[in-house]
């Protein structure tokens, strides 16, 4: 175990993203971080989460200013990509979201900045506990259920009363990943009749152990299980006979949830122009694909859009609604990624042949190794 004074020092900032109320290490993985890292904690990171300097103290973390902290720590923790890079020192590490945004990681490698991208996280089952994109994806699926049954006209269970019986809505996720079906299973608890449908034949048999039917779509489709249980991107035609094999699907729908990705491309559209068209008013979409273009042609990020009455939400941030749990298990993720990062001995290891580190680091070499100290002196 390293003492005190050669302990790895690592800062958790305050995000400043509008709308950003997630905060990257909770108090309680500061105490079982302890042993092997000294934590820095700007003033207020973990406030809008709930978690105050008080609890960040009681566990065992040094507060400080923005400036002291980015002065001291060699690994620098966030949940999003921070805006003021231009101001870190050279041959820090970056442990956040942001991958996708290629100018902000070319404004790292201008800082000389490491960043470990966790969008990157491979999807093998050492890594499993590191997935910052799973745990949020289930958040984001059942805030999804949430944010749409306040914008529907109708409840989502049966009710029966002396004025009449109410039926109860249908729901149906499209894509039925991680997100998918949490969302599921949260309209299920609601009491909605829900359905499920992905193009990767492995989620049809998860999709019916949530409880929900698995759509058919009446035309034959090819199946699209790529690699790494991503689903691969289908050829045009076929995306369009998806789309008009989908819709009459959907017209018995009330709360459409669509979920569905494919790494690196543009997400797929499953609803286009002529198929909104045919969908009661009174149907809300909810496009948890909004950021990578959305899976509905009318989707808007963060925006509501009502087309004939069909009302679509793109909300991109939807685990910031939930920022206690979604920073928990954001936090739990990080915990697990630092301690594999560190191993036992508590030196920071950055190797990019390893399966969990290798493409962390986008399969490049980590920048400025030398001036990378494994451990500083606090
Ligand atoms: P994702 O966010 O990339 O995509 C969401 C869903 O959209 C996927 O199920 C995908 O198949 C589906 N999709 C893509 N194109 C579609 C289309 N045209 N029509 C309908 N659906 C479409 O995926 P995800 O939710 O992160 O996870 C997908 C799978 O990988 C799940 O089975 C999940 O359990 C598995 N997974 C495994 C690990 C691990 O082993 N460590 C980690 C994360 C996820």
């Amino acid at each position: 175990m390293p003492s005190s004074s050669q302990k790895l020092i690592a800062g958790v900032v305050a995000e400043r993203a509008p709308g950003e109320r997630r905060v990257a290490i909770v108090p309680s993985d500061v105490r079982r971080l302890e042993s092997k890292v000294t934590l820095l904690v700007e003033h207020g990171a973990g406030q809008a989460a709930g978690f105050t300097d008080e609890a960040y103290a009681l566990a065992g973390a040094t507060l400080t200013n923005r400036e002291a902290l980015l002065a001291q720590a060699a690994v620098i923790v966030a949940v999003r990509f921070p805006a003021d890079v231009d101001s870190w020192r050279e041959g820090a590490l970056l442990i956040s979201l942001g991958t996708r945004d290629t100018a902000l990681e070319a404004a790292l490698a201008k800082r000389r900045v490491t960043h470990l991208g966790l969008e990157r996280v491979p999807r093998i089952a050492r890594a499993q506990s590191m997935d910052v994109l799973s745990s949020q994806a289930a958040i984001a699926g059942y805030a999804a259920v949430l944010e749409g049954a306040r914008s529907l006209n109708v409840m989502l269970p049966m009710l029966t009363t002396a004025a009449g019986s109410i039926k109860p809505a249908r729901m149906i996720a499209l894509g039925a990943g991680v997100a998918g079906l949490q969302a599921i299973a949260t309209a299920r608890r609601l009491g909605a009749i829900t359905h499920g449908f992905d193009i990767r034949e492995a989620a049809r048999e998860q999709v019916e152990s949530v409880g929900a039917k698995f759509i058919h779509p009446a035309t034959p489709l090819a199946s699209a299980d790529g690699s790494g249980g991503y689903a691969a991107e289908q050829a045009a035609e076929e995306q369009e006979r998806l789309r008009r094999a989908l819709a009459p699907e959907l017209a018995s729908m009330q709360l459409i949830i669509t979920t569905a990705q494919v790494p690196g491309r543009r997400a797929p559209l499953l609803i286009d122009a002529a198929t909104l068209g045919t969908l009661t008013p009174g149907t809300v979409i909810v496009d948890l694909a909004a950021e990578s273009g959305g899976n509905c042609e009318a989707t808007r990020p963060d925006e509501l859009v009502d087309v004939a009455g069909v009302r679509i939400l793109g909300p991109t941030n939807l685990p910031s609604t939930v920022a206690t749990d979604a920073s928990r298990l954001f936090s739990g993720n990080l915990r697990s990624l630092l301690e594999h990062l560190l191993g036992a001995e508590g030196q920071l290891r950055l190797d990019s042949g390893d399966p969990i580190t290798g493409p962390l680091l986008g399969n490049r070499a980590p920048i400025n190794t030398a001036s990378h100290p494994p451990t500083i002196v606090a």
